[in-house]
């Protein structure tokens, strides 16, 4: 691989440390002839205390560190715009280097602050109402810019702030870029040079990428999927791509498969829009699907954004909906949306321009 090469005949330093996995860091550290545990001194640097320079890595010696210097750099994000709601949601802007931007969006709750991070610029499927599907995909993040909306977002925490909950429900789908999912699921699980978090502290959101469910499973993360409809006909008009790909019926028998530990459950998300799924019938068909899994369900109101057809059902019918499933014994939440303003809440994220986005946001305001 060129970005592991030591070799620099340019006299650029070529190597990004944060594009290398820990075998990667175990070939360079070997290129240099030095002791093995310094590739895991260098990870250390790297996610545990978030060097932005080889020369703060001062547990190597100063010889190491120029030989170092001199292939490699920490090519950290260096633009990074943040938007803050009236609610305290903090969405960041990060500019990546083929100049594409990706948004990661910081939730306080009382007890909690949750991380949701892209996957993709842009996203794999088409799924009508949101708004980063409607950008098409641009490209696959890598494991290193995935890991650079955690790395930032850790950067601009406020005292005594703590990430308590990464949820992998950004921009895109991640399980068509599964390779790079897992590899920053291991940096941020490993003990020993990462950042040590507990998978149950990491949901994985699918819009139903059936087949590629039991990958999921050994990360031993949570794993939420994106139900939205209860037929096919319904689901193949909101989410084309994704129910040409596994209908109903065989992403439901791929949950039904799923090797849930004992104390875990899956959650099932479900997108509200007024007139469409959000019907009595709706609610009840939910509750025969889902029948049998141990399960929770989460609600979500329609998020508007520009130019979307769809609307947000009434406080009244998002409750009649949630009576009907709860009635059967299911536990069932309405997720408030968080961050509306600043266009950081679910199926919201995208590249609006932000002139643009401040004209939309004044009408979807006037209109709720
Ligand atoms: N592609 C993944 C993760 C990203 S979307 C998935 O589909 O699960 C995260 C959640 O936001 C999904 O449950 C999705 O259905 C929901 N969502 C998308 N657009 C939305 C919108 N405009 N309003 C409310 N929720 C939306």
């Amino acid at each position: 691989m060129r970005h592991e090469t030591a070799a620099c005949p340019t006299g650029i330093p070529s190597t990004n440390l944060l594009a290398l996995d820990e075998e990667g860091m175990n070939r360079l550290v070997q290129q240099f002839a030095w002791p093995r545990y310094r590739a895991g001194q260098i990870l250390r640097w790297l996610y545990q205390r978030r060097a932005n320079d080889i020369y703060q890595m001062t547990d190597l010696g100063q010889g190491e560190r120029t030989a170092l210097a001199s292939v490699a750099t920490i090519p950290r994000a260096t633009d990074c715009r943040v938007y803050c709601s009236i609610d305290h949601t903090r969405k960041l802007v990060l500019t990546l280097n083929d100049g594409l931007t990706v948004e990661t969006v910081l939730i306080p709750e009382e007890e909690r602050l949750t991380l949701c991070v892209s996957t993709q610029v842009g996203c794999t499927l088409d799924c009508g109402f949101c708004l980063t599907g409607t950008m098409g995909l641009k490209r696959n993040l890598k494991p290193h810019e995935i890991m650079e909306q955690v790395l930032t977002a850790q950067d601009r925490l406020e005292s005594g702030e703590r990430i308590t909950n990464i949820v992998f429900m950004g921009m895109g789908e991640p399980l068509a870029n599964m390779d790079a999912l897992t590899e920053a699921i291991r940096r941020l699980t490993n003990k020993s040079w990462g950042l040590g978090w507990s998978p149950r502290r990491i949901t994985v959101s699918t819009a139903g990428l059936a087949a590629r469910l039991k990958d999921v499973a050994p990360l031993g993360v949570n794993v939420a999927i994106s139900l939205n409809a209860t037929t096919d006909d319904q689901r193949a008009s909101l989410m084309p791509a994704v129910n040409g790909i596994a209908s109903l019926r065989t992403l439901l028998s791929a949950c039904r498969r799923y090797p849930l530990p004992p104390t875990r459950r899956l959650t099932f998300e479900y997108v509200l829009l007024a007139g469409v799924n959000d019907q009595p019938d709706d609610a009840r068909r939910l509750t025969k699907l889902v029948r049998g899994i141990r399960c929770k369900i989460n609600l979500i109101p329609f998020n508007e954004f520009p130019g979307s057809p769809f609307r947000r059902p009434s406080e009244c019918d998002i409750l009649a909906f949630q009576a009907i499933v709860r009635q059967k014994g299911l536990d069932v939440f309405v997720r408030r949306s968080r961050g509306r303003d600043v266009l950081g809440a679910c199926g919201q994220l995208g590249n609006l321009s932000p002139s643009y986005a401040g004209r939309a946001l004044t009408q979807i305001e006037a209109r709720c």
